[in-house]
């Protein structure tokens, strides 16, 4: 089964839903507007180059020791909805805590060079606009200091895909959605956990050795004229058994047969972090298991409900749903 107007096969698991802004667009004829992995990493660059390192010494009244100036530094400095941008803390050598938030989600951050560095996930329905960011130190001899700033979030143009299906494909009895709800509620629960211990390292690697780049990230879907949730992962088309490897080191906290996304592995990469591998044709990970970047955890199908063989690929940072794409680019060494 294929769906009208669609190039290639997709999820079919967004459930219905209000759109938290204006349709941007038309519809038909978009597409999704991702960059090259290569190009992902020379605006990082760029932005890198470009950011301002925001130097302010907050030292309390009175304090003889003179602390070293605390910076901090957001890359990239405007992200857009679905990017993970990566905040530097600079002047915290040997702190006892640094921790912080920026739009109102929590930064989990770790020892980084000769700093700390946190991932922030902006979610694809962030609100455009300033967005206020906070840093508190803990020095090692149990003095605070905070910094405050604000970020700007732009606006990303997702694509409208308006699909016609059969009523059996969309229309779910009670039963069905109640077991939906209730395997996206475990899936929420999941993503709330952020286990301590950052277990991924360097770049990640893309999860299927195919060419495309991945499609839908962000998509609005009307289907049979219904808005539906907006499509929180990449959909890539492959074959039936193309082996599907995990982005990064972490550990298996998932493995299911849930109704829409079909058989499923979620990856823990520690600190809120977590990677989606679904409609999978077979899992070959338990879960508790360690796995490195790059190591096999199955392989692609067309489990649950899809029109086709492919991976849905998606990432959640603190909860924010983020493009995978974006996690290609984020520039760590280690
Ligand atoms: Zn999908």
């Amino acid at each position: 089964m294929r769906p009208s107007g669609a190039a290639s096969h997709l999820s079919l698991f967004e459930r219905p839903g209000e759109f938290s802004r204006t349709l941007p667009g038309t519809g038909r004829g978009e597409s999704p507007r991702l960059r090259p992995a290569g190009a992902y990493h020379r605006r990082m660059r760029a932005w890198a180059a470009a950011a301002v390192v925001l130097g302010v010494l907050l030292l309390a009244a009175g304090s003889a020791v003179a602390a070293a100036a605390l910076g901090v530094r957001i890359v990239p400095p405007a992200p857009r909805q679905g990017d993970v941008a990566v905040v530097f803390v600079a002047g915290a050598q040997g702190a006892r805590q640094v921790e912080g938030s920026l739009g109102g989600r929590a930064l989990a951050f770790f020892p980084y060079g000769e700093g700390w560095a946190a991932l922030a996930g902006i979610d694809l329905e962030a609100r455009p606009g300033k967005t206020p960011w906070r840093i508190g130190v803990v020095d090692a001899g149990g003095q605070g200091r905070q910094l405050r700033g604000s970020a700007t979030i732009r606006a990303r143009r997702f694509p409208v895909q308006r699909l016609t299906l059969p009523g059996h494909m969309v229309d779910l009895d009670p039963e069905t959605e109640r077991r939906a709800e209730s395997e996206s509620a475990r899936l929420r629960t999941l993503y709330e956990t952020a286990t301590p211990e950052r277990l991924w390292r360097g770049r990640f690697t893309r999860p299927v050795g195919t060419e495309g780049k991945g499609e839908g990230f962000g998509a609005r879907r009307i289907i049979n004229g219904q808005p539906r949730m907006p499509h929180s992962g990449l959909d890539f088309s492959a074959e039936r058994g193309t082996p599907v490897v995990a982005a990064n080191r972490g550990r298996v906290a998932l493995v299911a047969d849930f109704f829409f996304p079909g058989l499923l592995v979620a990856l823990d990469h520690g600190l809120g972090l977590y990677t989606l591998y679904m409609h999978l044709d077979r899992v070959d990970v338990a879960e508790g298991a360690r796995v490195e970047r790059g190591e096999p955890i199955g392989a692609v199908g067309a489990s649950g409900r899809a029109t086709g063989p492919h991976l849905h690929f998606a990432a959640q940072v603190r909860q924010a749903r983020v493009d995978p794409a974006a996690l290609f680019g984020v520039p760590l060494g280690d």
